[in-house]
């Protein structure tokens, strides 16, 4: 179907709309005025722009106020009619969008509604312009769909339509079924903006927090299913009110919508080809998307998680990594990266790069080219490798937030295998660490960008969301999504700092253990100075709520149980921005531990320190923890911000030499 976009929805100057516009490759725009009024371009040129980038101007909006008032005012309102119409003229638009009457001149009356609306269709039927009427949900008088069609019925000019809007029909709780009851050809327009389920004023709500199909709540296949069923041929158009989209960069937010459009009209036709929609002689024959993109191969484990390193030096991280009980098993060919093992576990070392950060992840994939075919048909940019001639074929992709996905089949009979690459090393003395794969990756996400992350991990990946959570954090608020496959194989969250903008941007691989009391018992005893402590307040309180063993205090366990099981953790100290989390799910236990995030966040926060902080912070990091909590001093005087890495681990190092 024909994909469109408000001007509105991105970010820039119009001209910088329409560029971002065109190159996600929509193929047309909504201009919304006030983008017009406070651009430099003239509507010719305007015209002329959109003509070059191969955007069509689909619609002009908004036209506010007009219907149902008395006579003196209705003059006025068709003189600015007349106005707008000539602007149109010249933009080469040839639909206006008029939204019910917010004005106390309005009256409640059907009737001198429908005969003024269709006063300004005649008006506009002169100018070869067709008006498309859409109730706002807090329209003064006209705030239902069904009710502005019934008006614009009863004015009966064929030059005079309705404009459906998913937002203003789903946010009032209306039953999108009405629809099918429109004519196609008098739905002249359809906008479609999903949003979060807020109890909130529902004017603040579509004025901020719209989002792209996909990153809210709404059932938006259902209700284009609907509309298809009128027979309505027009655009998917998007027009999205979003406090975090008017300060992202528009090109970006234009791919994530039209990620969003491909991936609805995918989940449309999956609706319509499990319920079909009743042939009835008064139904056009409806337009059936039936979008050729391939289907999602979803991934059934990690292959391994790649970090970057500084310099060519592997030695701290190795180090942390030795003491968690990895071996390195092989260093790459011609690479400096090396393999480290434990159980199905396994990290790349890559001294090439900054950080130390979570750079790559490897995903297993039972199809890792169609796996790579089903994200680049959802524009996601595929990666060249440079590799030699002897190398495996890897399968790259980049994550919104530059993290690289690789898709593995490893040591597969019918595929190369990438740790093919790695010639074995000797290894030294195994560690029985108890470590036996990859639980869950958790990566913080770029401001603005979390919506689009979790769109991606979603429809590329096939991946199931959980509900967003809040985590307190000593000085701000994180926002969390976790994300996992059906058979809890691949789990990734996704964190954001919601409020606060010094967050560091710290990233974390957890790794199951499957005893880890006798892992927890050993780190302890050997490396206690890499563990992160816990408040002897955090086991008060758990111990008032849980029936927990007392070795939990002992050894710097977290405890959480959900209704499936049990979940035992603990936290390594960080090094850059990255951390290790060792975990042990008991029984079913679905979730990550969120009810401790707090907790960690705050020992996170109390060795790093805060630029903001001053002297007074002194005490902080000692207060109600151990000794193993001590700030590092180093970053006392270092401004921490997204841009920096605190180098806890050395740190920690340099004290103990
Ligand atoms: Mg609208
Ligand atoms: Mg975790």
């Amino acid at each position: 179907m024909r994909k469109s976009i408000a001007t509105v929805s991105v970010s820039g100057t119009l001209a910088e709309k329409l560029t971002a516009i065109s190159a996600a490759g929509f193929d047309g725009v909504e201009i919304f005025e006030n983008d017009l009024l406070v651009s430099p371009l003239s509507p010719e040129e305007v015209r002329a722009r959109a003509g070059d980038l191969g955007l069509g101007i689909d619609l002009y909006q908004p036209f506010r106020d007009f219907e149902a008032v008395p006579g003196d005012v209705l003059a006025r309102n068709l003189r600015r009619a007349e106005r707008k119409f000539e602007l149109m003229e010249r933009l080469g638009a040839t639909l206006l969008l008029v939204c019910s009457s917010v004005s106390p001149d309005a009256v409640d009356d059907d009737e001198l509604a429908a005969e003024q609306l269709r006063l300004l269709a005649e008006r506009a039927a002169e100018h070869g312009i067709r008006i498309a009427y859409e109730a706002l949900a807090w329209g003064r008088h006209v705030n239902e769909y069904l009710h502005a069609w019934r008006i614009v019925r009863m004015a009966g000019h064929p030059n005079l339509g309705t404009c459906l809007d998913s937002f203003h029909i789903l946010s009032r709780g209306s039953d999108p079924i009405g629809i099918e009851a429109i004519p196609g050809d008098r739905v002249f327009f359809l906008q479609l903006a999903d949003a979060p389920l807020l109890a909130m004023d529902v004017l603040q709500w579509s004025r901020h927090y719209r989002c792209f199909p996909g990153q809210g709540t709404f059932d938006l296949a259902g209700l284009v299913s609907h509309v298809l069923d009128t027979g309505y041929a027009g655009p998917l158009s998007l027009e999205v009110f979003n406090d975090g989209f008017r300060q992202a960069e528009a090109g970006r937010t234009a791919l994530d919508a039209m990620r969003s459009l491909i991936a609805l009209e995918e989940a449309t036709a999956q609706r319509r080809a499990a319920t079909p929609p009743i042939a009835s002689p008064s139904t056009a024959s409806p337009s059936i998307p039936r979008p050729v993109i391939p289907p999602p191969v979803i991934p059934s484990g990690f292959a391994f998680a790649e970090l970057s390193v500084p310099g060519d030096d592997t030695s701290e991280l190795g180090g942390l990594l030795a003491a968690l009980g990895f071996v390195c098993t092989g260093t790459h060919a011609h690479k400096p990266v090396e393999l480290w093992e434990q159980g199905e576990a396994r990290i790349l070392l890559n001294a090439t790069g900054d950080g130390p950060a979570l750079a790559a992840i490897g995903l297993e994939s039972p199809d890792p080219a169609g796996s790579v075919r089903r994200a680049e048909s959802l524009l996601s940019p595929v990666l060249p490798r440079h590799r030699a001639p002897r190398d495996a074929r890897l399968d790259a992709i980049a994550a919104p937030d530059g993290t690289e996905l690789f898709f593995c089949r490893t040591e597969h009979p019918d595929h190369s295998s990438w740790t093919d690459d790695f010639e074995p090393r000797a290894a030294g003395e195994p560690v029985a660490g108890g470590i036996t794969h990859i639980d869950h990756v958790a990566l913080t996400q770029p401001r603005h960008h979390f919506d689009e992350a979790a769109l991606f991990y979603r429809t590329v990946l096939g991946l199931r969301p959980q509900e967003s959570l809040e985590v307190p954090d000593p000085y701000g608020l994180l926002r969390s999504k976790a994300m996992s496959t059906g058979d809890g194989a691949v789990r990734m969250v996704l964190n954001i700092n919601q409020v606060g903008a010094q967050h560091i941007p710290w990233q974390h691989i957890a790794l199951a253990c499957d005893d880890i009391v006798a892992t927890a018992r050993r780190l302890g005893a050997v490396h206690p100075e890499l563990l992160l402590a816990v408040p002897t307040n955090y086991y008060d309180d758990l111990a008032a709520r849980y029936d927990v063993p007392p070795e939990l205090r002992e050894l710097g366990l977290l405890y959480d149980r959900d209704e499936h099981g049990e979940f035992l953790h603990l936290y390594t100290i960080t090094a850059g921005r990255v951390f290790f989390e060792l975990v042990q799910r008991v029984g079913g236990y679905q979730g990550y531990g969120a009810a401790n995030a707090p907790v960690r966040l705050a020992a996170q926060h109390a060795r790093v320190g805060h630029a903001w902080e001053g002297d007074a912070s002194q005490g902080h990091a000692s207060r109600g923890h151990t000794s193993q909590g001590q700030r590092s001093s180093r970053m006392n005087a270092t401004p921490v911000g997204p841009t920096v890495e605190p180098h806890d681990l050395a740190a920690t190092r340099s004290r103990r030499r």
